[in-house]
């Protein structure tokens, strides 16, 4: 007698939930995320008591056609690679397809989206269940609404944190969005006021000034490197600005947020010894490369990266950030002199 079954669809998107969707931050990450690779211009997220009540996010993006809205909830769907070899080369956030099934599966989601032509769509789904669909407004865009998250997952539900620490992890993720893309607007407002507010101009120091504050804005360089294989733009504080964790060096490859420790240290090796022991810089970096040279394909948050030549963009990091504090210290010597 055969005991091994496949498991039922619902069943599955529930088991990745448990890996993509961890809180609702994880939500306001995937769910940015989409919009950002539909190319929207401004993204605004509101939630409710720490996206426990509600996690709505709206875009201005390409929408979603009618005839792709219940694939969209299918496990491994995705209309971002297509073959085995687009795998090395992933310009999207997303390319797992896991996110929507994971997500609608442990909440009720409402879904409204229109490509801007003539018609809208709205989708409820329920605990991973179409339960109903209808027109809507023909605006151009995709809004998705969260309510009850984790409704059908108790264990999961019980080990949320306050509402504070939960809307502390909303607001990083909404912070390292802004920072990975200044060309695009972003607006986070918990409970109707507005935490998050940035212009969309491209003007990355004005994003760092948005999230750090104006003062530390005012001590950033701006700097550049390249190599035959990477292009570096660095945003980095002068010394003066220390910090006590290393949660304020950003690095982001090719327009993905990235935790990455061979960066880490190669960024504390630039600040070598202008910075007191246990003090930690301030730094926003951002650095393109070809695809094929970084596997984002390591964990589901895609947070992890694996870069190829990872010594070389080391030594170009440490190198640029020692050539430009090296320019920066020759005015007051000289200055000193006259
Ligand atoms: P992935 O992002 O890995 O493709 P998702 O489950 O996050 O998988 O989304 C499934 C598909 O739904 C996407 O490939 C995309 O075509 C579509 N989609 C999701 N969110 C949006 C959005 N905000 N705007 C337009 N299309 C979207
Ligand atoms: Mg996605």
């Amino acid at each position: 007698m055969a005991k091994i079954f496949q498991l039922n669809e619902h069943l599955s998107n529930k088991i990745a939930a448990g890996e993509v969707v961890e809180r609702p931050a994880s939500v306001v990450k995937e769910l940015v995320e989409n919009a950002i690779d539909a190319n929207s211009t401004t993204i605004r997220v509101d939630v409710e008591e720490g996206g426990l009540a509600s996690i709505r996010v709206l875009d201005d993006g390409d929408g979603i056609e009618e005839d792709d809205l219940e694939t969209a909830f299918d496990r491994h769907a995705t209309s971002k690679i297509k073959y085995d070899q687009d795998l090395f080369r992933i310009k999207t956030l997303g390319f797992r397809g896991e996110a929507l099934p994971s997500i609608a599966s442990v909440s009720k989601l409402t879904l409204k989206t229109s490509s801007g032509n003539h018609e809208g769509h709205e989708l409820y789904v329920e605990g991973g269940h179409i339960k109903e669909r209808k027109s809507a407004s023909p605006r151009k865009g995709t809004e998705i609404r969260i309510t009850d998250l984790f409704y059908n997952t108790p264990a999961r539900l019980k080990y949320l944190k306050t509402i504070h620490t939960e809307l502390g992890h909303i607001s990083d993720v909404m912070n390292r969005m802004a920072l990975s893309h200044p060309e695009k607007s972003f607006i986070l407002t918990h409970n109707r006021k507005t935490v998050l507010q940035t212009a969309g101009n491209g003007d990355l120091t004005r994003v760092i000034a948005s999230i750090y504050g104006t003062s530390v804005a005012r001590k950033i360089i701006k700097t550049e490197s390249e190599s035959l294989d990477f292009k570096i733009t660095g945003y980095i504080a002068k010394p003066e600005v220390t910090r006590s964790n290393r949660s304020y060096m950003s690095t982001i490859i090719n327009g993905r947020f990235v935790k990455n420790y061979a960066l880490v240290r190669a960024i504390q090796e630039g600040y070598h010894t202008l910075l007191p022991i246990g003090k930690f810089p301030l730094v926003v970096l951002h650095i393109e490369m070809n695809p094929l040279l970084v596997d984002v394909n390591v964990h589901p948050s895609k947070l992890e990266v694996r870069i190829s030549k990872e010594g070389k963009l080391q030594e170009l990091v440490t190198a640029m950030i020692k050539d430009a504090f090296k320019q920066v210290r020759l005015i007051p010597e000289v200055s000193e002199k006259i």
